[in-house]
């Protein structure tokens, strides 16, 4: 359309030499050479000077250049994805075939567990790669069995449970050699185990990427299910952190909803921890309550800042407003954070706690809307109803509905401030690691590990 009007006049921007202005019988355009359309362009270069032409040809060929190489860069990634795509299948096809032949009703008894091989065995979560540590454990996690079965074309729920089958250590026990029955049994247990997480999965529609963690400079987020919230509306990390995210493993319960959960998932968490520690610079317990694992962490880890997300959030309500309130799940939270309010000294400043009444794993499974009524509608009550100036958001999984909060509350406008205690939790550890700043272990955090040993306990 544009080519049909008769270019009138043409102008080099001198200031920009990709800005070019031109006129046509009806309008005046001013545009970027990389970004418009052809159509301009042509009508351009028809009238234009020819120190214009030659600058035009040029960014015309380097576009073009830029275009090629992005298309091949493109081609060469879908290449190599296809190839490690054959390359999985035949692994798959291999390692199907090992199994079946070696639990053939003909096959001798097995000394040695089918392990996945090693090729396909590169998943770098932090957990997994902390089980595949283990002495006796199995070679591959639940990611890297995801991706080998993913590549035999057949996964869906019903063929993943007929695959799980040959793995129940009952059968499997029957066709070990006695001398390794026990080890090999126990990796049977644990490939069951695998399945049986791949079936929820594949039924609850959606796999879950594991995070690829890198290395570098850390916060190691705690216990379990606040994970997958986290996933999904990730916070952001200061420049040159890297945050590995950590499930408390099994037998760790799934939700924290009460003081049993825990002290439970401490125990696991500081297993699992403790040996590895080294590897991080910091700690946030991602558990929204006075969760005993905060105070155990400042105990056992070395020199690292530990922190929980309730008390980030309480420090930071503290700082920006002068009372502050907490959306908490249930009720019962609602009493006990009130109490870990007064515990953690900041009582004069407490308006109260305020429940949305859904559960913590609620928060992940129930609709947006009924999730974001209920903690929005808590949050109104506290500062309507309490006068609560700043709020916390009291469970990791409310990540997702800071904004709508903020929205309701009025943060734009200054009034009332929304905290995220993982988001500022993140934040404030980061800022007492540049300090240089840590854990004094010469008051109440003295490490317990000079009187595990004075008193001869070698278990953990
Ligand atoms: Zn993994």
């Amino acid at each position: 359309m544009l080519s049909e009007n008769k270019v009138q006049a043409v102008s080099f921007n001198v200031s920009d030499s990709n800005y070019y202005v031109f006129a046509t019988s009806k309008h005046t355009y001013g545009y970027n050479v990389p970004e418009d359309p052809e159509v301009i362009c042509d009508a351009l270069d028809a009238s234009a000077p020819k120190s214009v032409r030659r600058a035009r040809a040029k960014e015309r060929a380097e576009a073009k250049l830029r275009r090629e190489l992005r298309e091949i860069a493109i081609l060469k990634a879908d290449l190599e994805e296809e190839k490690w795509q054959a390359k999985l299948a035949q692994h798959y096809y291999m390692w199907r075939s090992e199994v079946e032949s070696s639990m053939s009703p003909t096959a001798p008894p097995l000394i040695t567990f089918p392990q996945l091989p090693d090729e396909v065995c590169i998943c770098e979560e932090l957990t997994c790669k902390f089980e595949k540590e283990k002495d006796g454990g199995l070679t591959g996690c639940e990611h890297d069995l995801e991706e080998v079965l993913r590549a035999s074309g057949k996964y869906s729920c019903d063929w993943l449970r007929k695959e799980r089958l040959r793995w129940h250590p009952d059968q499997f026990s029957r066709k070990c050699d006695p001398k390794n029955c026990e080890l090999l049994t126990k990796q049977a247990t644990a490939m069951w185990t695998q399945f049986e997480s791949l079936i929820t999965n594949a039924g609850s529609a959606g796999r879950t990427q594991p995070q690829s963690p890198s290395s570098s400079s850390t916060q190691t987020p705690l216990p379990t299910s606040p994970t997958a919230a986290w996933r999904a509306s990730p916070v952001k990390s200061p420049a040159g952190v890297t945050i590995h995210g950590f499930t408390a493993p099994r037998p760790a319960p799934s939700a924290i909803e009460g003081r049993v959960d825990g002290i439970l998932s401490s125990a696991e968490c500081l297993r699992a921890i403790v040996p590895i520690q080294d590897r991080f610079d910091a700690f946030l317990v991602c558990c929204f309550s006075h969760h005993p694992l905060v105070d155990a962490l400042r105990e056992e880890v070395a020199r690292q800042p530990v922190l929980g997300i309730m008390e980030a959030a309480l420090y930071a309500s503290r700082m920006c407003g002068s009372r502050l309130g907490i959306v908490t799940t249930s009720e019962r939270s609602a009493v006990n954070h009130e109490l870990s309010i007064a515990g953690y000294g900041f009582g004069h400043y407490s308006a109260g706690c305020e429940a949305s009444n859904i559960s913590v794993l609620g928060l992940e499974s129930q609709p947006e809307e009924v999730v974001r009524a209920g903690v929005v509608g808590a949050a109104k009550r506290l500062v309507e109803e309490r006068g609560a100036d700043a709020v916390c958001l009291g469970c990791a999984g409310m990540t997702g509905v800071r904004e709508a909060c903020e929205e309701a509350l009025g943060t734009a406008e200054r009034q009332v401030m929304v905290v995220d205690g993982v988001a500022v939790g993140v934040q404030f550890l980061t800022a007492l690691v540049r300090e240089g700043l840590g854990t004094a272990k010469g008051g109440a955090y003295r490490p317990a590990k000079a009187g595990r040993e004075a008193r001869k306990q070698d278990w953990y």
